[in-house]
Formats: C-alpha cells, structure tokens, sequence
C-alpha cells in the first residue's frame, strides 16, 4: 500500500506487552477500507497472553503508583510533545487505516494530543480533601488513589482520540493499562505506543493487546472476567457494553461506557438558519457520519423547514467524496460493508415509509456512499429509531417546543442534543429539559479535552475529558485520625 512506505519506524506490527514487542505467529489483516488493500498484518494475541499481559500490568503497577506527579506529568507531557512531532504520520496511519480525509485526520492527531496535555496537567491537580470535623480529638482527611490495573477497549472511527483519552487519564493518576484496539484499526495505536515508550513511559505501564474481532471477544472476556482488573473503559456499540457490563458484574468493576447516540438537532423558526446549516453540516457529516455525536434525528419548525431541507440538501450535493489521500476530498469511505448495508438499510426503510427524497440517495459506489438528505421523517422509521452512523440527514418536522422536546428525548440513547434558537429563555428551558449528557447551544461542534464527554440513559456513563475524567480513576479513601 502507498501509505505504508510514508509510514517508517512509526509503522508496528507487533502487541506491546511488558516493554517488548510481541511479534506473534498468528497474524489477522488489517486493510484500507476504501479499497480493501492490505495494510499490514498484525499479531492476533489470545486470552492466554492477554492474562499474562494483566500479570505484567499488575507488576507495574506499584512502582508507577508511587512515581511522583511531577514524574508522570512529565512523561505524558513529552509524549504530547513526540504526537505533535508525528503529526503527518499519524495522520497518513488513521487515514489508510480508518478511511477519513487527510485533513480531517491530521485534526483528529491534534485532538487526540490535546487530551494528553490535558492529563499531563490535570497529573499535578488531584487533589484530596481535609474535611471538618466532627469532634476535637480527631481530624478526617480524604485521598484520591489510583484505581489500580485498568482496561480500555477502543472503537475504530477515531483511531488515535479514543485512545488518548481513555490512556491519558489513567497513566496520569498512576494506573497501569491494557489497551484493546479495535480490530479495525490497530496501526494507530501501535504508533502511538510506541511513542509513549520513546517518552520515557516504564516497561509495563501501557500495554496494547492486538487480536482480530473473533480474538477481540475472547480478550474482552478476560479483560472483563479478571479480578486484577480494577476498572473497564470501553467506547462501542451500546450492545457489546451490555454484554461487558454483565461480564463486569462477578467481580464489581469500575466501568466507564461511552456507547452509542441518537442526537437530535433542533432548529427553531427564530434560529440563524445560515448557522444552523453550518452546524448541521458539520455535526452530520464529519467522519462521514461515523461518530457518537453526529446529529441523526434533524427536527426542524415548521416556519423554517423547507428553507432549511433545500439548503442543507444544496450543501450536502457539494461534498466530495473519495478517497481519503485525494486532494480536496471531503468524505471518505464507510469502514466496511456492513456499515454500508446499514446506510442502505435506513434510506430503504424510510422512503418505503414515505420519506421525501432531496439529495442522495444513489447506489453506493463500493464503500463511498453520497450524503443523503430526507425529509417527511417519521418516529416509525428507523433512522429516528437507530444510529445510522452514516451520511444520511434524516429531517422530521415540529410545530411548538413541547413536541420538539417530546421528539428529542424519545430515544433510549442521551449522548449529545444540538439546538438553534436566539430566544435566551427558551435556551434555559430546552438546555434544562433535554435528556443527554451534552448539549450544543447554537453550535455543531462542542468536543474539547477540557470539556466532560459522555452520556445518561443507556449512551451509558463516566466522563471523559475535563476535570471531572481523572475521577474515573481513582478511588477515594476517608482516614479518620482520632486521638488527637
Ligand atoms: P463498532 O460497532 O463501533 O465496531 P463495537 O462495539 O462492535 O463497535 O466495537 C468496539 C470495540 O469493542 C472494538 O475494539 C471491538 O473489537 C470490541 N468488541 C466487540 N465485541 C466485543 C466483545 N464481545 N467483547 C469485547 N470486546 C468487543
């Protein structure tokens, strides 16, 4: 593949356990999804090696605890550092690997080293509490520890920013890691491995277990089923973060579940509709569709709706899609063919259900498949129903903001909800009644490292991110010192 030869020493095939590269026999593919070309074969790690790695991990763990904050700033700080230096050749890895343009994977290179300083920072601030007391012979304090051996399993739409932001906080508190990447894309997360161990991050402290999807369960069993490890962070499908809920339950883990969503994206007769048009495209279409927060479910007032489907179907006609490393291209391929049938699946469905047709719509080309714009949406449909994780606009129409609300929380999924309006109250009124973890306010984008990022109802919960993300990783311990 032409991307590979970009790659250099960044390029590894081999699972890092314990400091050393595991160069495995069995090997599983991994391939460029626009076009099915071989990348590289990298080793496919069983249960067996995935309880000796938890071993290593958990030999780790009492000298990584007690390095100072100043220690592991530092070293997380450096490996901010060597991701930005590498900016251009992870980048050329997500985007061979993942699919997404060029231009948009060197932003999520960025995005995804934010995290890093971030925690690097936040290493310094975890502060614990003296608490008054209640009586005067004895004085009660609280400290933040770290959790112990954790556990990440990672999607493969953002290669590099899932990862960062699960591994930054974790190392920061002290905790020792096994990274799980997705099948999908585990070149990303090799490199930046890799360079975490060139920033001076000890033998043992950040693990990275390589398996094909079939291998991926059975790690996934142990990762869940092993009483070693304290806490499991996964970002996924909200089907496989049951099923590792459930596998939790025996040894009460500490979880933290970033699954899926159903954004609605609501645009009110008083909107800016030139913003609101900008956000939309910007919210449905990044990453093709592929992400947790793309708004799925467009619900537009009935003042507005036909201004607004004729310009977002005029903006959605002028994106280039193609593959990724072309000049210019705005959209790259679905990731694989299932994703595809999915997209196809949802458009079917809706235009058998009276679904009015704008832009799109057209036969995919392989895995390349045209944004699409519908209107006259419908709850019976399944594009309201589900994540399409695809670019396709679904557009529903409402007359007052009760039956906006009521259509926006009817979903099982509370991950992001956008809304445009310039009235102040109805700002207050909507951003208090909205049933999800975040909330943008007359904007499309609102992910920063500084920021919480998560879900309610069953988008699942834990932050990630911000202040309140070292919280996932540590446990709090009450000393009452009596006697005084
Ligand atoms: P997606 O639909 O985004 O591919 P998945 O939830 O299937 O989401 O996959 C996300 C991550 O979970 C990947 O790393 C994948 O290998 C892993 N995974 C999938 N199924 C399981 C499972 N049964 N046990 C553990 N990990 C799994």
């Amino acid at each position: 593949h032409p991307a590979i030869a970009r790659v250099g020493a960044l390029l590894k095939t081999s699972a890092l356990v314990g400091g050393h590269w595991l160069a495995h026999a069995t090997r599983f593919e991994v391939r460029d999804p626009a076009n099915g070309q071989l990348l590289a074969e990298v080793s496919n790690l069983d249960a067996h090696e995935a309880d000796r790695a938890i071993n290593i991990a958990a030999n780790a763990l009492p000298v990584w605890r007690n390095s100072t904050a100043n220690e592991r700033s530092a070293i997380l700080r450096r490996w901010y550092e060597l991701i930005l230096e590498h900016r251009e050749t992870l980048a050329v890895l997500i985007t061979a690997e993942q699919g997404k343009p060029l231009a948009e994977a060197r932003g999520e290179v960025v995005y995804a080293a934010s995290f890093v300083e971030w925690f690097a920072e936040e290493a310094r601030r975890i502060y614990g509490d003296i608490i008054p007391s209640p009586s005067n012979d004895r004085r009660a304090l609280v400290l933040r520890q770290a959790i112990g051996v954790c556990a990440a399993i990672t999607p493969w739409n953002f290669p590099a920013a899932m990862l960062t932001r699960k591994i930054a906080p974790a190392l920061a508190a002290g905790c020792t890691i096994l990274l799980k990447p997705a099948e999908q894309t585990p070149l990303t997360a090799l490199a930046l491995a890799d360079l975490a161990m060139q920033a001076g991050m000890p033998a043992g402290v950040f693990n990275v277990l390589t398996a094909d999807g079939r291998n991926s369960v059975a790690i996934g069993k142990r990762l869940c089923e092993h009483p070693q490890v304290r806490h499991l962070s996964f970002t996924g499908s909200t089907e496989v973060g049951r099923l590792l809920m459930a596998q939790c339950a025996p040894t009460l883990k500490r979880m933290s579940l970033e699954l899926g969503g159903n954004a609605p994206f609501i645009v009110f007769d008083d909107a800016d509709i030139d913003a609101a048009v900008d956000g939309a495209l910007f919210a449905k279409y990044r990453n093709a569709g592929q992400t947790c927060v793309c708004a799925n479910r467009f619900i537009v007032q009935a003042g507005v709706h036909d201004e607004f489907v004729a310009r977002l179907a005029e903006r959605s006609a002028q994106i280039r899609v193609g593959h990724g490393f072309e000049e210019g291209v705005q959209q790259g391929p679905l990731i694989d063919d299932v994703a595809v049938a999915k997209f196809m699946h949802h458009l079917d469905d809706a235009r058998r259900k009276g679904a009015r047709l704008h832009v799109g719509g057209v036969a995919p080309k392989g895995r390349f498949v045209a944004p699409t714009v519908l209107s006259q949406v419908n709850t019976d449909m399944l594009v309201a129903r589900e994540e399409t994780f695809g670019p396709l606009s679904a557009v529903m129409k409402f007359s007052d903001e009760e039956e906006a609300i009521a259509l926006a929380n009817a979903s099982e999924s509370g991950l992001a909800a956008y809304f445009y309006t310039r009235d102040i109250s109805r700002v207050w009124r909507m951003a208090e009644a909205l049933e999800c973890g975040m909330v943008g306010i007359n904007t499309g984008a609102i992910s920063y490292a500084s920021m919480p990022f998560g879900g309610v109802k069953q988008s699942g919960f834990g932050r990630e991110g911000s202040r309140y993300g070292i919280d996932e990783y540590v446990d709090l311990k009450y000393l009452c010192m009596a006697g005084l």
